[in-house]
């Protein structure tokens, strides 16, 4: 009991911590992470998108919090806890009651007035910062929270990294004027790269497109991990990267080829792929042309693309006509157009055509040809078709040229950990927050939303460490900093004095050490240090202590190493 006493709180006995591992991966898990985190008893579902933290998993999302805490207080943004539920007549003055959907939550009380569970608190925020600030003099001011938030949604997987109840860091700032919001932006992308590199994280600070909140400057920090839903676009030599979704493309430069053939109805039965065509025709994607038909404001809207590329949705809702949500047409709306699906194509219609800039220097091109079964081949912009008016359509692909810049463009994967939002006078305006400034008149505050993914820096911390045999914690992350596995604890005097003096000694020191004392197999006790994936393994057996000795190895070794039971204590001491 007295040496329990002197050991710090971070420190546990393995038999004391309730912690039970699965040999088995789970067939629900899809992604590493999920899987090592449930195999490691990290987490536990408890219903779709919905987890318990165990013990174990707890103590990295503590440590996640204190830095991103740390790091925050350091550039003088102010703690607060905000609700989690919150009234709707309060999304109602944002517009965002009927704006955002099913991921909103809505629940009711016994009166029957309509809440959310906060998947986000602007409005909340507002509403304080509307109360509370009357005057220049308050500001420059920043809020944040640390907080369970609540999304519905319409994909929860990957475990914790696209949950529907997720923890979140979520950060307001408050200004008088542009240059202020510039100002508390800028500290904000400081205290995030500060953040993300003391996690020890390899990530990237992307543009992003200011998506649904709406609004100006917007920049994404992205765990790069192969497993990420994100596809990011970058050139190092530029320093330019981009969320693909909002990466912009340029009309290709130099002349367009003069046509060399004619143009040819050919027979394309059943044909209504870009592949199969490409196998019919024994021609490359890109000679051929992908006509999209989609619902405009008044009318149908066709987009067309290389073969080869992929329509970007963000960039297609925001051209003139295009309905938003876009929608694809459906057979009535084609045959009003005049086309079929799977045979559409640009020669011949009425209806607004709008080429994305890759196409304009095709030549020779194959396009559908409007009835069923049947192709052009041979096609050329100014005598087949009128010139086209080319517009940036598409997502863009690996060695495209970097928009504004020099150099070709990269593509990695990655996965949302922060998002750093200008929002400017969108929610002051719309639930009036104002202040007095300098000369006594009324101005909307200009605000900042600034997000970090708690509880997904977990697992993508996971999906960028880990190996065959489990996680391997980057050092300001991991639950416990070093693991004491004792050989024969049971029947060896000896092994357990030093197991026991050890512990006590690297606790005392101010290390999270996990004692391994179950009456367990060597074999599963390694097992399940590397599954947790402690930095840090000490083992002491009576062979070692014969020569006064400890096994260590980093958990990023290949081999194990003797070292001197003296030297445990300088070796690992931070
Ligand atoms: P995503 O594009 O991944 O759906 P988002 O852009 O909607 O995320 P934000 O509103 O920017 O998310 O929220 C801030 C941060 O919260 C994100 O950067 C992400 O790290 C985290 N986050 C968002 N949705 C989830 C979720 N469903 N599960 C876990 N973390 C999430
Ligand atoms: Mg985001």
């Amino acid at each position: 009991m007295r040496a329990c006493q002197t050991i710090g709180e971070q420190s546990m006995r393995y038999s004391q911590f309730g912690l039970t591992t699965l040999k088995e991966t789970p067939a629900e898990a899809e992604v590493v992470s999920h899987q090592l985190m449930l195999r490691a008893g990290m987490i536990r579902r408890l219903t779709s998108g919905i987890f318990t933290w165990m013990p174990l998993g707890l103590r990295v999302v503590r440590r996640v919090e204190t830095i991103v805490r740390e790091e925050l207080d350091r550039a003088g943004a102010l703690e607060v806890l905000m609700p989690a539920v919150q009234p709707a007549e309060l999304w109602q003055e944002s517009g965002r009651w009927d704006e955002y959907g099913g991921l909103l939550l809505r629940i009711s009380d016994r009166h029957d007035r309509n809440f959310c569970f906060g998947p986000t608190h602007e409005e909340v925020i507002t509403d304080i910062a509307r109360r509370e600030l009357k005057s220049y003099k308050q500001l420059p001011i920043n809020w944040y929270q640390i907080q369970t938030k609540f999304r519905d949604e319409i994909r929860p997987r990957f475990g914790v990294m696209r949950a529907r109840e997720f923890v979140m860091k979520d950060a307001y700032s408050f200004d008088l004027d542009a240059d202020g919001l510039e100002a508390a932006y800028q500290r904000m992308h400081d205290a995030y790269t500060a953040i993300f590199e003391r996690l020890g994280l390899s990530f990237r600070i992307v543009d992003a497109d200011s998506g649904e909140i709406g609004g100006n400057r917007s920049q994404e920090f992205h765990v790069i991990a192969d497993s990420g839903e994100d596809a990011i676009a970058y050139c190092d030599a530029d320093g330019y990267a981009s969320n693909v979704e909002s990466a912009a493309t340029l009309r290709p430069v130099g002349e367009r080829p003069a046509a060399t053939h004619d143009l040819e109805k050919v027979a394309t039965p059943g044909v209504r792929t870009i592949e199969a065509l490409c196998e019919h025709l024994g021609v490359s994607a890109t000679q051929t042309l992908k006509t999209l038909i989609v619902e405009g404001v008044d009318r149908p809207v066709a987009l067309v693309l290389r073969g080869d590329h992929d329509l970007n949705t963000v960039k297609a809702q925001k051209i003139n006509g295009v309905a938003s949500p876009l929608t694809m047409a459906d057979g009535k709306t084609l045959e009003a157009a005049g086309t079929v699906a799977g045979f559409a194509g640009p020669i011949g219609f009425d209806i607004p055509v709008y080429f994305d800039h890759a196409v304009a220097n095709m030549a020779d091109f194959v396009v559908g040809a409007n009835e069923t079964d049947a192709h052009y081949t041979g096609a050329n912009f100014g005598r087949d078709l009128g010139e086209p008016e080319t517009v940036d359509l598409r997502n863009v692909v690996e060695g495209d040229p970097v928009p504004g810049g020099q150099g070709t463009l990269e593509l990695a994967r990655g996965i949302e950990v922060g998002h750093i939002f200008q929002l400017g006078t969108k929610y002051s305006e719309a639930m009036g927050a104002r202040v007095l400034d300098q000369d006594g008149k009324e101005r909307l505050l200009e605000m900042g939303c600034y997000g970090i993914g708690i509880t997904r820096i977990v697992a993508a911390a996971i999906e960028q460490n880990h190996d065959e045999n489990g996680i391997v914690w980057p050092d300001p992350l991991t639950p416990f900093d070093v693991v004491i596995v004792p050989i024969n604890l049971h029947r060896s005097d000896a092994v357990r004095e030093v197991a026991e003096d050890l512990y006590e000694q690297l606790a005392t020191a101010g290390l999270a050490v996990l004692l391994d004392d179950r009456d367990a197999r060597p074999g599963v006790k390694f097992a399940d240090a590397e599954l947790i994936g402690i930095p840090h393994r000490l083992v002491v057996s009576d062979r070692g202590l014969a020569n006064g000795e400890l096994e260590y190895r980093h958990r990023r070794d290949p081999e194990s190493r003797n070292i001197k039971r003296e030297e445990a204590l300088n070796l690992l001491a931070r």
